[in-house]
């Protein structure tokens, strides 16, 4: 379930600190240490899926509950209605870095689109 050197597995598992502010069974919710905007998130399952590409169908209730905690998020960060963005990277063209898979959300300021 958990991977031994894996930055967010040590999160989840308490090992290293994080500013946390949503916790479920599935899921729990961070701070992006490097913030892209006034207000940045992370959103990850507890259990360790390594990217985008490696999400099974027994996988569907866990990643579904990733969008279940960005709308709670969102409304609780006071951004629901003004608009937000979510981002999940995949691989190295994508800019992935942290390989678990984990949802940005963006939101705090108007975001331009195309993103880089
Ligand atoms: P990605 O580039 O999509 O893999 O995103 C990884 C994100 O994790 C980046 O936005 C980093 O700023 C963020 N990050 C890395 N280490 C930590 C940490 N210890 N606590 C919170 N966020 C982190
Ligand atoms: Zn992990």
């Amino acid at each position: 379930m958990s991977e031994k050197n894996c930055l967010f597995c040590k999160i989840v598992a308490g090992e290293i600190p994080a500013d946390i502010i949503y916790e479920s069974v599935t899921t729990i919710a961070f701070r992006d240490i490097n913030p892209q905007a006034p207000l940045h998130m992370l959103i990850i399952p507890r259990k360790h899926i390594a990217t985008i590409n490696d999400i099974t169908p027994q996988d569907q209730e866990v990643v579904g509950d990733l969008y279940l905690a960005a709308r709670d998020i969102a409304s609780s960060e006071g951004i629901a209605d003004e608009g937000y963005r979510i981002v999940m990277n995949c691989n190295e063209a994508a800019g992935q870095t942290v390989f678990h898979i984990h949802m940005h959300l963006l939101g705090g300021r108007a975001l331009t689109w195309p993103p880089g």
